[in-house]
């Protein structure tokens, strides 16, 4: 007897308790389970391991809507973070629905049974479950591996070579050079946790600056309504403000670049010591808000460069040699760790085969229906969260919709529901952000429409009205009873027709 659930909800981290949390509350008696591919929950935030982990959002954010956040710090350490998430699970009992160890490989879709069939490896076996709606909340990138570009003469080098996602629990840096490479929110974490945290030498070697923005790692303004108001009350205003004073940050990004420039510029001045060259280490070449903006806590990246545990060298990697890294310009750092903090791998949809009817469905053919079903595809929904905000406010507003598509179908007695491709409307892509790791993979995601409601705005204002409050039933989306479509012969494709 193949297991059938109502949900299937792939992914255990954030977004995907989050997920469960929305549908238990919603529909108590639903049934459910997560398959998650490690053996722990928490995603990224057990993932990650190396020293300083943090945030760069704030959590009254990057929180759940319906938990509050109620340390006193507003940027957080992983393992707190990884807590969170934990004690979500465990209070709301999510936890005992979690199957850990296993991986989706694949899920194909039946218009006949109005079901899918959802392949899992675990142990090295591989077996199958049912559902009849699929919810994929497994991140964005590879957990296997990290980018790392090809470095001439990296086999010469006798140091240690480390990335990030796979930090070694008995690195010792005490005493050691370290060189990390990259300029991007892990790169800025470790520079000064390392310095901060007994290295003789910490070097952050990029290509290129990013913008760097000091934010106040803990929140007065929350921390004091909290204790006016209590958690609750304090949390939803303090998640507002800091949504709108986000937006703002961004939309005068786009809007007024050159004022937002000489503002972030002014500020990295402020931190920085007389006379630092800014020009050559913190003036990006692109505009702000072109890529993800990064934020660190009190300034300490600014504090241990200026107190000369740390310093940044802009240039070209032209080898490694034996004892570190030559540049394009001739000098040479000396190292004994080389930290590659060059970013991720982007994985679509946990890399999960689909097929819909027999059809094996091309991934970035398919086209993202209000950001979070897609095209074509049946009794299906994915989160993938803002690259221009935290992450959780989408997740947050796609488990809401989930629900009300799931409280619609039940109420009008419907089986499944797709959204039907609107071949007029062009194709564009889906994460509209320059980074290079995101343009490397764009590609292999679903893609963006031109117009609503198929554009994936990253805007969680927009997101509200379309998620929260827009109408389920929009003229987009065929809802369908599986008598009618399990007459002989009737399937996701012809409903589509
Ligand atoms: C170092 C780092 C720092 C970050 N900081 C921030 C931040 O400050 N603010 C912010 O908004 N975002 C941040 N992000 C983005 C971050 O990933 C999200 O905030 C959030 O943690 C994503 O949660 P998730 O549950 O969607 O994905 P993940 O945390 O990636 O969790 C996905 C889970 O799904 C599982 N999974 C994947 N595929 C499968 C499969 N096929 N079968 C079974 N299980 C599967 C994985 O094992 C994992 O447990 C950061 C990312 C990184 C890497």
């Amino acid at each position: 007897m193949t297991e059938n659930f109502d949900v299937l909800i792939v992914g255990a981290g954030l977004s995907g308790i989050g997920a469960a949390w929305h549908l238990q509350d919603a529909f108590p008696w639903r049934s459910y389970a997560i398959l998650e591919a490690r053996e722990a929950m928490g995603g990224t935030w057990d993932l990650f391991r190396y020293p300083g982990i943090r945030s760069d959002s704030d959590m009254h954010t990057l929180g759940y809507r319906f938990r509050p956040w109620t340390a006193s710090k507003a940027i957080a350490d992983g393992p707190s973070i990884l807590r969170y998430v934990r004690d979500t699970a465990a209070d709301a009992g999510i936890d005992r629905r979690i199957r850990f160890g296993h991986r989706v490989i694949a899920a194909s879709w039946s218009s006949r049974e109005a079901r899918w069939s959802v392949r899992a490896e675990h142990g090295g076996e591989t077996s199958t479950l049912t559902c009849d709606f699929l919810y994929t909340c497994g991140g964005y990138y590879r957990y296997d591996q990290g980018h790392t570009p090809q470095f001439a003469g990296i086999e010469d080098f006798r140091g240690r070579v480390v990335h990030p996602q796979h930090w070694p629990e008995d690195l010792d840096y005490t005493g050691k050079r370290v060189v990390v490479i990259g300029s991007g929110a892990t790169a800025v974490t470790l520079v000064p946790a390392l310095a901060d945290s007994g290295a003789a030498g910490v070097t952050m070697l990029q290509r290129s600056p990013s913008y760097i923005l000091s934010a106040p790692k803990e929140d007065a303004v929350a921390n004091r309504l909290r204790r006016r108001l209590g958690p609750r009350r304090a949390y939803a205003i303090t998640r507002w403000k800091n949504v709108v004073v986000s937006t703002v940050i961004y939309q005068l990004s786009q809007r007024r670049p050159q004022m937002m420039r000489r503002f972030f510029r002014k500020q990295t001045i402020k931190h920085l010591p007389a006379g630092y060259d800014v020009d050559t280490h913190f003036k990006p070449t692109y505009g702000p808000w072109d890529q993800r903006l990064c934020l660190v806590p009190d300034g300490d990246l600014f504090r241990v460069l200026g107190e000369g545990g740390a310093q940044v060298v802009t240039d070209r990697i032209d080898r490694f040699t034996e004892h570190g890294i030559r540049l394009e310009s001739g000098r040479e750092l000396t190292a004994d760790i080389v930290v590659t903090a060059t970013g991720l791998e982007l994985l679509a949809l946990g890399g999960i085969e689909l097929s819909v009817d027999g059809r094996a469905v091309a991934v970035p053919d398919t086209m993202a229906y209000k950001g979070t079903m897609l095209g074509g595809i049946p009794n299906f929904a994915f989160t993938f969260g803002y690259t221009n905000a935290s992450w959780t406010l989408k997740a947050d507003l796609v488990a809401e919709y989930v629900c009300r598509l799931l409280r619609f179908m039940d109420q009008r007695g419907f089986d499944y529901c797709l959204p039907v491709p609107d071949p007029s409307v062009t194709a564009l892509p889906m994460i509209d952000f320059q980074a290079g790791y995101i343009l490397r993979a764009v590609d292999r995601f679903p893609k963006s429409g031109s117009r609503s409601p198929w554009r994936v705005r990253m805007n969680y204002l927009r997101d509200i009205r379309v998620l929260r409050y827009g109408r389920v039933d929009d003229g987009t989306i065929r809802f369908v009873r599986a008598s009618r479509a399990s007459r002989p012969g009737r399937t996701a494709a012809e409903v589509r027709a």
